[in-house]
């Protein structure tokens, strides 16, 4: 059987986008699924879009997933480029391209005519006909030049995608496409062929934008006479916002660096990114990556545009949190490590966490949801009164609490114990919670929603909540 080799090949825009992100992954799953290898290529030939350190930040990225490449170091293009020339020179040897010196004004004046005649936009192979002495003359005079591919035009071209299935364009419409540049890079189709080719792939898995050049990457395979060679190709549909435009920057954030800035786990992105636009065919919601990479199959991918839902990932990830809080695995540590940049050590984080981390979306709304432990701003007192409660009532429930917890001690400061010991005080007076848990709650937390008494007492510990529950005492006398 045939190595699996997938390849990741982005061009480094300076960040990593989340539709980036799940291409490689399945790039990924696709090779670890079948043993094979996974390998990544900066396709960094485009001179006006080089962006700086921005091959280095996407591998740092790519490796902070767990997607790390076979290759020891990437391919990359920019350090290629008189293969490039090389291949697209023997074309023009075997008339399978040629040269073109037209201005852009020509070209643009071309463009109008055919628009204002209703036609299709097409080079209209002008530079075909200059002589081999034309043509040597103005590349020994240095004129400006691109290489073009020449589309043979009397055919129809039939590709196959495994997704989209068969794909048919006529010749006739591919225009003879430029495959080497005036700066002497090649462009995108030339390079991506010839690298792929070379790195033997035999998947390429890449966003759906990429379909209309299949045909174009289908007729430079035969011209280099590697049609028995070619990858199988595997388009994604495109990722959307909800209300089903193109997923961009404009709505919102999507470059993953933002995520796991904001404090989104990678567990949790690659899970949900794992989803957009293949399901695993049962119920099932949780992966881990080992679990993907077993799971993941290539039938199981969608054509139809796949959601980028933030509330959806916002679940995915307020559940990892929960889990890993409540597993104490490796995920936990990292959490710990980011709350210990976020939060001040007054007190033990792990029970802030166990405490406020399960109503996370993410790391960074830790420091609100915690801020009142740290610091108990101003209410007024009537918030302390339950509204089904009376000043009387919330009164005695205070009193009671502050007067029964300043008696236990510290090893008996437990959540659990806590709680009976409110709880048993409300039987034993035959008070309502709202007459005690409620006023507690809002004289330890200063807000009318927040964790519970005993959580905040426990996290709090004695002297302090002893503190704030004298404070309420005094608010309401
Ligand atoms: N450089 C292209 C991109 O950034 C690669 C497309 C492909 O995988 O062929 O999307």
């Amino acid at each position: 059987m045939k190595k699996i080799i997938s390849r990741f090949a982005p061009s480094p825009t300076g960040y990593l986008h989340i539709g980036g992100l799940r291409t490689a992954l399945f790039n990924y799953l696709w090779a670890k699924k079948n043993n094979g290898q996974f390998l990544l290529r900066i396709e960094d030939t485009d001179q006006n879009r080089l962006v700086e350190g921005a091959a280095e930040n996407l591998i740092k990225i790519l490796r902070e997933m767990g997607l790390d490449f076979d290759n020891q170091e990437p391919m990359i293009q920019s350090k290629r480029i008189k293969i490039y020339q090389e291949a697209a020179k023997n074309l023009v040897a075997e008339k399978k391209a040629y040269y073109c010196f037209c201005s852009a004004e020509r070209l643009e004046n071309l463009r109008e005519s055919q628009q204002a005649k209703k036609q299709m936009p097409r080079y209209d192979r002008h530079c075909l006909n200059l002589s081999p002495e034309e043509i040597e003359e103005k590349l020994a005079k240095g004129e400006k030049h691109v290489i073009r591919f020449y589309v043979p035009s009397e055919k129809k071209t039939e590709v196959n995608d495994l997704v989209y299935g068969k794909i048919t364009v006529n010749n006739l419409d591919l225009d003879d496409f430029i495959i080497l540049k005036s700066d002497g890079f090649p462009t995108y189709h030339l390079a991506n062929i010839i690298d792929d080719h070379e790195m033997q792939i035999s998947h390429a898995i890449r966003g759906e934008e990429w379909l209309p050049s299949l045909p174009k990457h289908y007729l430079l395979y035969q011209a280099f006479g590697w049609e028995n060679a070619i990858p199988e190709f595997v388009h994604l549909p495109l990722l959307l916002n909800p209300d089903r435009s193109k997923l961009s920057k404009r709505q919102g954030d999507v470059a993953v660096e933002d995520f796991l800035a904001k404090g989104y786990l990678k567990e949790a992105l690659l899970n949900y990114v794992a989803l957009l636009g293949w399901n695993p065919g049962t119920d099932q919601e949780f992966f881990s990556l080992k679990d993907l990479e077993k799971e993941f199959s290539l039938e199981k991918i969608n054509k139809a545009g796949a959601i980028f839902d933030l509330q959806k990932l916002n679940w995915f990830n307020a559940e990892y949190i929960r889990q890993a809080i409540n597993n104490q695995d490796a995920t936990y540590q990292n959490i710990l490590n980011e709350s210990k940049k976020i939060l001040a050590t007054t007190y033990d984080l792990e029970k802030v966490l166990k405490v406020s981390g399960s109503r996370l979306n993410n790391l960074s709304e830790l420091k609100e949801a915690a801020a009142f432990y740290y610091n108990l701003a101003d209410y007024p007192a009537e918030m302390l009164i339950f509204k089904k409660s009376d000043l009387e009532k919330t009164k005695l429930g205070l009193n009671l609490a502050l007067e029964n917890l300043a008696k236990i001690t510290e090893d008996q400061w437990q959540e659990k114990e806590l709680f009976e010991l409110l709880d048993k005080l409300i039987q034993d007076h035959n008070l309502n919670p709202g007459d005690l848990f409620w006023p507690v709650r809002v004289a330890l937390s200063g807000q009318e929603k927040s964790p519970s008494p005993a959580e905040i007492l426990w996290v709090l510990e004695k002297e302090e909540s002893l503190k704030r529950l004298k404070q309420a005492v005094d608010k309401l006398s």
